[in-house]
């Protein structure tokens, strides 16, 4: 039955599986272009008559390929210049006839989609090409791998599930058909991987230590797996990529050629040098790494321990914990093919034992419970790969049913397909891969992101980049850091990869601190930046450590009480610093506040800022208070709110409105000299501020919010309701 099966299903056809493969990509290309039709009827997506990229970190790999077309950058500007995803993209502006904004957009559509080839090869190797072709539609476009590869987000996760399958497929092919050329693949397959996305270590190292596991319970007698191992382990050392390709090259000869050369004694010798060498090269700290960093969420913040900063990973979503169905549904797109898909997993490594080997790169997808939402995509081939095969076995099951004698005697008419079982097979999965598709077309439908800037700010930072010199620095919070360098070319101090507390305390204090304070705190940090990059000060400490030293302080909370003083004397600048204020940070400057305001000699929260806003309020009745938030509501004449329960009084009422020439002008209403809170309503954005006193004297609200700046300290550069840019007088 099963040999006359695979004989009708073609399942050994290569031709089969290459239009299996071709179908499957066009399908996955397709459905990504539905974002492109949707999001290509907002004119404020576009620049450069372009859809812009929707990831923020893709701004960083925009900037290291620009820079790379240009041929040069600024020394420590932290531009992703030589990045693998940079080259990659240089090397498409260079072949292809199109812009690079068009390419950056749609070279996710077309790299992800590749997905579908390893799925399709390992299915191959199996003989299970139809359980393939389901797998391949149903991993494609499946929630979280389309999230991180639909058009527009310009990552490197465009290529590295992909990847990871490449180097699965080789190790199976290696197992099952003990292939003499997978001892080339493997090592190639590592390498690439390596090259687009170093922390693939861990992974590639997992991968490794299975298949050691794998050889010693089921495969102890083969060689060639001892061979794989070693070679995998070079490509895995920390040595330059020319030696790796070298040894790599010259072991594949010697035991392609040469193999009465080495004997098992030999190899066993050859791996331990080769696993000593690994060994000293470090090849051992990454893991201890990673566990400490994903498992134990203890990361090093700094090596500092006189200052407690903020930890980020609160705040960032990506590491948060989730639950099981948000987990499956990110998997598999619906919690049913979830659940078949880990039914069939469990069949095929029941049938096949070489897709045990698959094990780790499922694992990693499952450590999204413990280390958040981005490591699920990883889990979404494999369990793709197993839901393929249990519709495979459904498909059996229903062959042998039309088949049954019982049901002969009733239709015989049905029975006439029966003598064109390939159409039927056809029929069958084409039918089983729309319906499995359907979830995952829901979700593309209503999964709306929108680009990480709106034209109008865009236009701001290109602005700039015509007053700004690239040696200049531009302060604004992390969230804002690669666009700013990637429109604006500029410097910054945080970014989307550097953002420990001690990078964002500096800047969190510039932006919420009252402007003298403000002012001195960002020369100081840009220029003890710039000392670190020289070497001036060591590379590991936090520079508040050497500013105070420099300066006689040994209590850090005296030293920024100092920065307050008109006489603090600030370091000589040796460039321009500018204050980049876009209105969308004023959703996050609780959260950007939360970072500095607090004791860095025990980490505890002053509690002492008020910041309050909202776009989204109600009258209650015609004379009712106004309802800002469930617990907090504004009385009718706007002199007091009622907070929890509390009544605090309104000191200030300020209205700001544009007039016609775009100046803004701001109006105040004394209230009571007496009371905290300062009421700003914003009419043009339609938008209730209320701040207490500390927050007041912030300089993003005073600088951003009314425009009301210290003339000696800054001079303003743009002054536009999406966004404000001032440049620092000293
Ligand atoms: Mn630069």
């Amino acid at each position: 039955m099963r040999r006359k099966n695979s004989e009708i299903l073609l399942e050994n056809s290569m031709f089969l599986t290459a239009i299996m493969m071709i179908v499957a990509y066009c399908i996955s290309v397709f459905l990504r272009f539905y974002w492109v039709y949707w999001a290509s009827s907002y004119p404020h997506f576009f620049y450069n008559n372009e859809l812009m990229i929707s990831t923020n970190d893709g701004y960083a790999f925009a900037e290291g390929a620009r820079d790379m077309i240009a041929g040069f950058h600024q020394p420590n500007d932290l531009s992703y210049y030589g990045s693998s995803l940079s080259t990659l993209s240089v090397f498409l502006v260079k072949i292809l006839p199109f812009s690079f904004e068009t390419i950056i957009l749609y070279m996710s559509v077309f790299i992800s989609s590749l997905i579908v080839i390893p799925i399709m090869l390992i299915a191959y190797e199996f003989k299970n090409l139809y359980a393939g072709f389901i797998a391949s539609l149903v991993a494609s476009v499946a929630n979280s791998y389309y999230n991180r590869t639909m058009a527009g987000y310009y990552d490197t996760d465009m290529l590295n599930i992909t990847l990871a399958m490449f180097v699965l497929w080789a190790l199976i092919r290696l197992v099952t058909s003990k292939d003499r050329l997978c001892l080339l693949y493997i090592p190639a397959f590592i390498l690439i991987y390596s090259w687009w996305y170093p922390s693939s270590f861990s992974l590639n190292s997992a991968m490794l230590i299975a298949f050691l596991g794998y050889t010693i319970v089921f495969d102890r007698k083969s060689r060639i797996n001892y061979e794989a191992m070693i070679l995998m382990l070079i490509s895995l050392t920390n040595i330059a990529l020319s030696l790796q390709i070298v040894l790599i090259l010259i072991c594949f000869f010697i035991i392609y050629f040469k193999s009465d050369l080495i004997n098992l004694k030999r190899l066993a010798i050859l791996g331990g040098i080769i696993f000593l060498f690994f060994i000293i090269r470090g090849g051992l700290n990454p893991i201890l790494f990673q566990l400490k960093f994903y498992i134990f969420r203890s990361v090093a913040d700094t090596k500092d321990i006189a200052f407690k900063f903020f930890n980020v990973n609160q705040t960032i979503m990506e590491s948060s914990t989730i639950s099981s169905d948000i987990f499956m549904k990110r998997v598999s797109s619906s919690i049913t093919i979830f659940i078949f898909g880990l039914i069939g997993y469990f069949y095929l490594c029941f049938k096949q034992r070489a897709f045990l080997l698959s094990l780790p790169i499922l694992a990693l997808g499952v450590l999204a419970f413990k280390a958040g939402l981005r490591f699920t995509i990883y889990a979404v081939p494999i369990i793709a790969l197993g839901y393929g095969v249990f519709i495979k076995q459904i498909y059996i099951l229903f062959m042998l049913w039309l088949r049954s004698t019982s049901f002969k005697k009733n239709k015989t008419k049905v029975l006439k397909i029966l003598q064109y079982p390939k159409t039927l097979t056809a029929l069958f999965f084409i039918f089983f891969g729309i319906i499995s598709l359907i979830p995952s077309i829901r979700h593309i439908i209503m999964y709306k992101t929108h680009p990480v800037f709106f034209t109008s700010e865009v236009e701001i930072l290109n602005s700039l980049k015509k007053i700004a010199k690239r040696e200049d620095y531009v302060i604004s919070w992390w969230d804002y850091g690669y666009p700013i360098r990637y429109y604006s070319d500029v410097k910054t101090l945080i970014d989307g990869g550097k953002h420990l507390g001690g990078d964002n305390f500096p800047v969190s204090f510039t932006l919420t601190a009252d402007e003298v304070a403000s002012a001195n705190m960002a020369r100081l940090e840009v220029e003890y930046t710039e000392m670190q990059y020289a070497k001036k000060i060591p590379f590991m400490d936090t520079h508040l450590k050497w500013m105070m030293k420099d300066y006689g302080f040994n209590n850090v909370n005296l030293f920024l009480k100092a920065l307050n003083s008109p006489n603090f004397k600030a370091p000589k600048p040796s460039r321009d610093i500018y204050y980049y204020l876009p209105d969308r940070m004023i959703d996050i400057f609780n959260v950007i506040a939360e970072f500095s305001n607090l004791d860095l000699k025990d980490g505890k929260p002053y509690n002492n800022f008020f910041f309050f806003t909202t776009q989204n309020y109600q009258q209650d009745g015609k004379n009712g208070p106004i309802l800002l938030s469930e617990n907090l509501t504004l009385s009718e004449d706007l002199t007091y709110i009622n907070y929890n329960g509390r009544q605090i009084d309104i000191n200030t009422i300020y209205t700001t409105q544009y007039d016609k020439n775009g100046k803004l002008n701001v109006e105040a209403r004394p209230i009571d000299d007496n009371a905290p809170l300062y009421l700003i309503f914003m009419s043009d954005y339609a938008r209730f501020v209320i701040v207490n006193k500390k927050a007041f004297d912030s300089t993003y609200v005073q600088l951003y919010v009314l425009e009301n700046y210290d003339k000696n300290l800054f001079e303003p550069v743009v002054l536009n309701p999406v966004a404000k840019i001032y440049k620092l007088k000293r």
